[in-house]
């Protein structure tokens, strides 16, 4: 994947996709997929913002359930099954426990109907070739059984608990960058660092856009048949820059977080337990009294989500506070007491913005919006303008097909036929997973060990021999690896060389999973650094600057832990 903003000048595309989140990468594929020729911008790198701060559940839409939605409960089923199917490396089945309380509606009569609901409407779920992608049926156990399996649940009304399952992305980084990397493959021309600036604008049409390198400050135009204004939380801030329209789409935003905790609180499987703050949903046909903290297993550690506040500001200057850490983590210790967490647990944390539907007015709440937008702007007379406002990283690849349907349709042609949901993303040309670990493991090269092959594959899937062209036979163990981080130099190499890494950032937090659940250490930083370096020409005060850079972004997840 080569960065050549030349080339995006030289050409008139029929669709240019602002945003390199996981909506506007979906929508790149698809299009160019579908033969269109198609240049996506990402102003900072691919997938860094909402993308990147998931909670990384692939949702098969159980809740749903509440609002007896099944309509988007299908959709969520059909994409976990598609996303299993093509990138079976990334997505996998992640077992989910449910604690049972009384008799109510937490009690076990109420979840073994929703469990036997959840297997009828999903009972297609496993016409998939791949056995360890088979989602079994749900089941309700005992008192007994949920005690042994989550030590420490509170056992004051306990009944027993519920089995179902869902998946979980091992990392959403990389799958955002496989969906942009199969659509470059399909010449689509995609840059990170490039951000639109204003719109090329012919009377009441978009024929373009203004754009800035972030990285040199050089403007540019980019001339385009219909731009798809795919930015997340900034879609507004966009939509803002199309002189003479006052067209805007309905967004307000709301902040989301999860925090990795070092200690994993539960093993083996994702738990879901009640918070105990009130929360009422007013679309929910039953309505459960509290949101579900989730807390799933992640890199060894517990990830747990998801708090929401009210966020009025402006995109540009969201942060996590202090505050809102300590606030989140007071409400897991009162849901779940012997987790006793305090602030230096946290790893790692997540923020992000979501759009929402409005405010509970007895909490305060935030309400997240439930459905996606899809913004026609013809509707107010401005032609070549779509937006989308995308509400689950699960079913970006199922909007970026009906988006591409509408773009067919405002040119007046017929849509061919989508094949994003049967053709692999990069890495995903996997038939049976287990059996290509397997052997991946067995025919590691250089006497790789077995856990650096498991990860290569877990990341890189099929792709993995990729990255290993990149890792010299004769260097000694200390010089293959980044520290004992088990993440190999040869990763840092590919991601600056394939994938586009054009800071010390992208490659710790997006290409590799060396930075995903905490700091990685001063050491390994370092190695990374020098080896980036030795690619890009970095002098020593480079060096120094990128250092800084990812120890401020380390700062802003809350993951540094002092050693220098
Ligand atoms: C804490 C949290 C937990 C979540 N958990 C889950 C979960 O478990 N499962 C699930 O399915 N979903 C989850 N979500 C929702 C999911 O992450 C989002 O719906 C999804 O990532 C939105 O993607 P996006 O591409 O629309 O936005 P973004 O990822 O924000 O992408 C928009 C991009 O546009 C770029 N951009 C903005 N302005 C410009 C410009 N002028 N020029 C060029 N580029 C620009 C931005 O830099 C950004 O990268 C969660 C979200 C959060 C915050």
């Amino acid at each position: 994947m080569q960065r050549d903003l030349a080339e995006l000048t030289k050409n008139a595309y029929e669709l240019l996709v602002i945003g390199g989140g996981i909506y506007g990468a979906c929508i790149a594929w698809e299009a160019s997929l579908r033969g269109l020729s198609v240049a996506l911008l990402e102003k900072g790198d691919f997938g860094e913002a909402t993308s990147a701060n998931s909670l990384k559940t692939i949702h098969g839409g159980l809740r749903y359930l509440q609002h007896a939605d099944l309509k988007r409960m299908r959709e969520s089923i059909y994409e976990r099954t598609t996303l299993m199917r093509i990138a079976p490396h990334l997505i996998h089945p992640l077992p989910v426990l449910l604690p049972t309380y009384g008799s109510g509606i937490k009690g076990k009569e109420v979840l073994s109907v929703a469990l036997f609901l959840n297997d009828l409407i999903s009972c297609d779920r496993n016409w998939i070739k791949d056995p360890q992608k088979h989602i079994p049926n749900g089941r309700i156990f005992s008192k007994q059984e949920c005690q042994s399996l989550l030590p420490g649940i509170s056992s004051q009304g306990l009944t027993g608990g519920a089995l179902f399952y869902d998946a979980q992305v091992y990392n959403s980084e990389r799958l955002t960058i496989s969906f942009l990397r199969k659509a470059q493959q399909t010449g689509a021309a995609v840059a990170n660092y490039v951000e639109v600036i204003g719109f090329l604008q012919s009377g009441n049409c978009v024929t373009g856009v203004r754009v800035r390198d972030s990285l040199t400050g050089d403007r540019f135009d980019i001339q385009a048949k219909t731009v798809v204004n795919t930015s997340g939380p900034w879609v507004n801030r966009v939509l803002g820059l199309v002189k003479g329209s006052k067209t805007r789409c309905q967004v307000s935003l709301a902040k989301a977080m999860n925090l990795v905790i070092r200690r994993p609180l539960f093993k083996n499987y994702a738990v879901g337990i009640s918070s105990q703050k009130s929360y009422s949903d007013p679309d929910a046909v039953i309505n459960k009294g509290s949101r579900l903290l989730f807390v799933a297993p992640w890199r060894g550690k517990s990830m747990i989500g998801t708090n929401y506040s009210v966020y009025d500001g402006n995109p540009d200057d969201f942060q996590v506070t202090e505050n809102d850490i300590q606030a989140f983590l007071n409400e897991i210790n009162r849901a779940h007491p012997p987790a006793s967490l305090k602030m230096e647990d946290v790893d790692f944390v997540h923020g992000g913005l979501l759009p929402r539907s409005g405010i509970e007015p007895k909490t305060g709440e935030p309400l997240l919006s439930k459905h996606y937008q899809l913004h026609d702007h013809s509707q107010e007379g401005l032609l070549g303008l779509i937006s989308v406002v995308g509400v689950k990283y699960t079913t970006a690849r199922d909007v970026a097909q009906k988006v591409i349907d509408r773009v067919f349709k405002s040119w007046g042609k017929k849509p061919p036929k989508s094949l994003s949901a049967t053709t692999p993303v990069y890495g995903g040309e996997i038939e049976k997973f287990e059996t290509f670990l397997d052997e991946a493991i067995a025919n590691a090269p250089y006497g790789l060990d077995e856990e650096i092959m498991r990860r290569l594959v877990y990341n890189y899937g099929s792709a993995y021999p990729e990255v290993l062209k990149y890792l010299e036979s004769n260097l000694d163990r200390d010089q293959k690896f980044l520290d004992n981080l088990d993440v190999i130099k040869a990763e840092v190499i590919h991601g600056v060389r394939e994938e586009m890494a054009q800071k010390l950032t992208d490659v710790v937090f997006r290409r590799t999973e060396l930075g995903s659940a905490g700091y990685p250490g001063n050491k390994a930083l370092h190695i990374c650094a020098q080896t980036m370096a030795a690619e890009l020409g970095w002098s020593l005060s480079q060096i120094q600057q990128e250092l800084q850079e990812v120890s401020n972004a380390s700062k802003s997840h809350c993951l540094v832990r002092e050693e220098v």
